[in-house]
């Protein structure tokens, strides 16, 4: 390709569908102009696996492109929403984000390409609309590090400076994340058309929710009923797996539920060291609504604001559709203590659920609370049959516990090695520790010094590997964990 046709030829290809729906969905807007946008990560493996022109990503003229200076061939748009912000339902809409197109990739899949930080919009309230590198780095390292843990998120491509000072309550360094996103529709989205728009732009959206995310549509005669059906089981899916690695969003309002069943929005998540049901890291997060142990009731109550967003599509007897939207909501709690109670089994060695595993895996989980163990490494001397490094391993109730899970995994016919291979795949060996995240963050922030970074996404990458020589420090809970505080990225 020469100068003059690479000049023609977008960075990134991009289509707009999103522009077909209602006009009021959205607002064409183009990013704040930036003086010296510097590309500080790009995730050369996403662009490849997405089938992107690696070199020119990394080029000066993707580095504008990752910045909002564009050239753009059709305005971004931010996208309108609504949300229930710890209860309380508001008008919300991309303050700090545009929507700059749908990427399709070789093999046919689309995706949103969003930039976070990009400057104000008419959704932006009292907000300036820009991100500082901190915060975008969060995103970009825990949202790789969930993709590798095996759990459905947005992805983060590209992090550039923007070469401004933006004001907090210290003036921090300017930075855009480029997100990578199924869609970003959310359950925010759907209020704020139930809310304020027709019954015609409930059924445009909910059309093209089905049409990009849930396709083909087997239910013909109501396909609204398996949009719900869907988004209720990729929920239930999501969060047992959240649970399961110990991760904690902190910040689980409807807007930040996604129609897709990606996790979004990184702010003030961190994942839980030692084992305790009340933990929140959130600093805003002061009753606890989002605690460890309420994800599950709190998707639920989400998935409940959904559901009411549909009610006019699911019947034209209100009644019925009441009944109706009741009963699918009905079984996520089952569906989701499925997914987490075979989940848990895995994490065990067993290969099949039985009556009273429930007990066993509620004895352990007991015991790690009362004994403040660590979640993530008690799972992982489990599996490499270290229980002996245990703090708590002379504990009679642990003796005990012990004793009943060697005698179930003993009575399954499975091999000592294949049990191990098993528990392998569902123990990570490395998560995004509190304190080296931190350290990262700091290090990056302060200094401009990406190697703790580079150092820790790369080991994150692999986080089943049992073979790997780790550092210790990215195995251990350090004290600084206690109290650990985490801030909203605004
Ligand atoms: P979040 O906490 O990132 O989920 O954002 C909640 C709402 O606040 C969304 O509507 C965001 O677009 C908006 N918001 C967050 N930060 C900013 C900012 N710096 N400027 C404008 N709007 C923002
Ligand atoms: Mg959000």
């Amino acid at each position: 390709m020469n100068e003059i046709e690479k000049s023609l030829n977008p960075i990134i290809k991009l289509e707009h569908t999103y522009t077909s729906l209602p006009n009021h969905l959205f607002t064409k807007q183009m990013p704040a102009h930036v003086p010296s946008p510097k590309l500080i990560v790009l995730n050369t493996k996403l662009a490849q696996t997405l089938g992107m022109d690696v070199t020119r990503l990394q080029s000066d003229a993707g580095t504008q492109f990752f910045s909002g200076n564009g050239p753009f061939e059709e305005p971004p748009i931010a996208q309108a929403y609504a949300g229930h912000q710890f209860g309380y339902f508001t008008k919300l809409g991309d303050g700090r984000a545009l929507l700059l197109g749908e990427y399709i990739t070789p093999h046919g899949e689309k995706y949103d390409v969003q930039l976070k930080g990009s400057g104000r919009t008419p959704y932006s309230r009292g907000g300036d609309g820009k991100a500082a590198l901190g915060p975008m780095l969060r995103e970009y390292i825990i949202s790789e590090a969930m993709d590798a843990l095996g759990i459905p998120t947005t992805r983060s491509l590209a992090v550039v400076t923007t070469g401004e000072m933006i004001q907090r309550e210290v003036p921090l360094e300017g930075a855009i994340l480029t997100r990578i996103a199924k869609s970003h529709i959310r359950v925010g989205t759907f209020q704020y058309v139930a809310k304020w728009g027709t019954i015609n732009d409930l059924k445009a959206l909910a059309d093209y929710t089905l049409e990009r995310l849930f396709n083909p549509c087997p239910n013909q005669s109501n396909p609204y009923l398996y949009l719900l059906e869907q988004v209720v089981k990729r929920q239930a899916s999501l969060i047992a797996i959240w649970q399961l690695v110990g991760f904690i969003h902190g910040v689980m309002n409807t807007d930040n539920m996604t129609i897709s069943g990606e996790t979004i929005d990184y702010g003030p998540c961190a994942f839980m060291d030692i084992y305790d049901p009340k933990t929140v890291f959130s600093s805003i997060d002061r009753e606890g609504r989002y605690a460890y142990g309420q994800q599950p009731i709190m998707a639920g109550w989400d998935l409940a604001r959904f559901a009411e967003t549909l009610l006019p599509l699911l019947h034209s007897d209100a009644k019925e559709s009441v009944k109706i939207a009741q009963e699918t909501l009905n079984g996520f709690k089952q569906q989701y203590d499925t997914f987490w109670i075979e989940g848990m089994c895995a994490k065990l060695g067993l290969q099949e659920t039985q009556d009273d595993d429930l007990d066993l895996i509620q004895s352990l989980l007991h015991l790690m609370e009362t004994y403040k163990a660590d979640y993530t490494n008690t799972f992982r001397l489990l599996t490499l049959g270290q229980q002996a490094s245990l703090d708590f391993s002379q504990a009679e109730d642990f003796k005990t516990w012990e004793t009943k899970w060697q005698n179930r995994l003993n009575a399954q016919a499975v091999s000592k090695e294949n049990i191990q291979k098993l528990m392998m795949t569902h123990n990570p060996v490395v998560i995004p520790r509190n304190h080296k995240v931190e350290e990262a963050l700091a290090a990056a922030t302060n200094h401009h010094n990406y190697k703790i970074m580079n150092e820790l996404l790369k080991a994150l990458r692999s986080p089943y590997d049992y073979t790997g020589a780790y550092a210790e420090d990215l195995l251990v809970v350090k004290q600084t964990s206690c109290g650990y505080k985490t801030f909203c990225g605004t």
